[in-house]
């Protein structure tokens, strides 16, 4: 292929010629497709083929287990070239030269498009990395140059592409007529569909809530527009290093309004809300509450009405110790829809960087979560459920009363020597771990200053952290 030089030729860039291959989808649908070679290569690009509804004949002497199972035709006889008579498409998959060479050759006469795997030169067309959200179809091509290279980009493009896409494309399929007639051609019907995907509906759709979508997409269409998009977001932030959001709590976050957040969500993670989005803090300390529960569950309603997407960020998961329940309550009251995303919890995201398993094969089948949580200077538990053999306890929001915890946990029968840990502002570059037992936890936290946000971890499975540490904070 000649190459034009961008350098040389800036004028019009348009007619450079520096595609190695046009990209085209085919539609193979019953038409029939040979693939040379019985392999596992083989067999992953019959599978591709299947897909996209082909009639695969496989000729290879014999095939591997996956083959065995798929619906295909099998010639168990070396490839010579009557085998292609009616084939659409050819696929050589095998580990000998000379049988590539052939089917290449064999193709070429026929004017059949040919791919040898792995072998860009004897390719008439490629097969790309593809990002699966039929109908839609995202494939990437490095024309055979790299592809690694090409593999990694889809990895990324698929953290990108929420897995409701495909769903979400297939409702527009599914309305597109009705919505031609009524809005005609033009910018009304582009900006409709628009509002559609990035509105309340699309949110329905990629949420799972098929049904409801449907119904509101009809009403938008009857009434010649799409519904105002009020609506919350309940979602959990997790323990504090960024990496630990789920892709549809980092998505929802791109996508809001404004936001609601406290001091358990860390910096890191407000830093992905989007730039644009307002900021309500709507913090709680322990005695020193800057808006009581109430406050922050109307001004979710509030803000709801006013058609904003609203974002409520919650440290951890939203529905461990976390009121995320009363504040969707409210919502559900007034008909407004939210949704909650679940976040890693304190206890988890805690555990795994302090390099304590929660269970353990040897020490722990069950765990306990917790609040120790001070009333009246009471810290009222269930304290014989707490002192069980054979069970890890992780108790929340026990910093202030660590000393009573521990001194209730000995007097109910575990032994004073039994291990304790302390987590401070773990998963961040803060966190400090303090290892001891139930007898002289406390004094030691309180010798280091640890201050909140801390977790104590209760249980034998605490001796594992010497082994198992890795997470090295500054
Ligand atoms: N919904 C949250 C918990 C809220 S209660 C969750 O699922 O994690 C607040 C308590 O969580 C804090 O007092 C502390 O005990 C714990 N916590 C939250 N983040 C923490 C962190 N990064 N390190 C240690 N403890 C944490």
């Amino acid at each position: 292929m000649q190459r034009s030089n961008a350098l040389k030729e800036p004028i019009c860039p348009s007619i450079i010629d520096d595609m190695d291959f046009l990209p085209i989808f085919l539609n193979i649908r019953q038409q029939s497709c040979v693939v040379v070679g019985g392999g596992e290569v083989a067999a992953r690009k019959v599978t591709l083929l299947l897909k996209a509804g082909a009639k695969v004949t496989v000729v290879a002497p014999e095939i591997c287990g996956a083959l065995q199972q798929a619906t295909i035709q099998h010639i168990a006889r070396r490839f010579d070239d009557t085998l292609l008579d009616g084939a659409k498409l050819v696929i050589a998959a095998t580990d000998d030269h000379a049988v590539n060479l052939a089917v290449h050759a064999a193709a070429t006469a026929r004017g059949i498009p040919v791919n040898v795997v792995d072998t860009p030169a004897l390719c008439s067309f490629v097969m790309p990395s593809i990002i699966d959200r039929a109908p839609i179809i995202i494939a990437v091509s490095s024309g055979g140059a790299a592809p690694v290279l090409a593999r990694l980009l889809r990895a990324r493009l698929e953290t990108l592409i929420p897995a409701g896409y495909g769903r979400l494309a297939a409702l527009a399929g599914k309305f597109r007529d009705q919505v031609k007639q009524k809005l005609g051609e033009g910018l009304p019907r582009r900006a409709f569909w628009e509002n559609v995907f990035e509105g309340a509906i699309g949110e329905d759709m990629l949420a799972g809530r098929e049904e409801h979508a449907m119904q509101r997409l009809q009403q938008a269409i009857d009434q010649s527009s799409t519904p105002a998009g009020g609506e919350v977001y309940l979602v959990g932030a997790g323990p504090g290093d960024p990496d630990l959001l789920t892709f549809r709590a980092l998505r929802l976050m791109q996508k809001a309004d404004v936001v609601l957040h406290d001091n358990l969500v860390s910096d890191g993670v407000m830093e992905l809300v989007r730039r644009d989005a307002e900021r309500i803090y709507v913090g709680k300390q322990r005695a020193d509450h800057t808006m009581p529960q109430e406050g922050i569950n109307d001004l979710l309603v509030r803000l709801a009405l006013q058609g904003k997407r609203v974002l409520r960020l919650k440290g951890g998961d939203p529905f461990i110790f976390g009121r995320g329940g009363e504040e969707i309550e409210k919502l559900a009251e007034n008909n407004i829809p939210f949704q909650v995303v679940p976040g890693v919890s304190a206890a988890n995201g805690v555990a795994s960087y302090a390099g304590i398993p929660l269970t353990h094969r040897d020490y722990a089948q069950s765990v306990v979560f917790t609040t120790g949580h001070l009333r009246d200077d009471n810290i009222d538990l269930d304290w014989v459920a707490l002192t069980r053999p054979q069970q890890t306890v992780v108790i929340y929001m026990g910093l202030t009363g660590l000393a009573e915890i521990c001194r209730q946990l000995i007097a109910h029968g575990l032994p004073a020597d039994w291990p304790a840990a302390v987590v401070q502002q773990g998963t961040t570059r803060h966190q400090r771990v303090m290892v001891a037992t139930l007898n002289d936890l406390a004094e030691k936290v309180a010798q280091a200053g640890f201050k909140a946000p801390t977790i104590t971890i209760v249980g034998e499975v605490v001796k594992l952290r010497e082994k198992l540490s890795w997470f090295e904070p500054e």
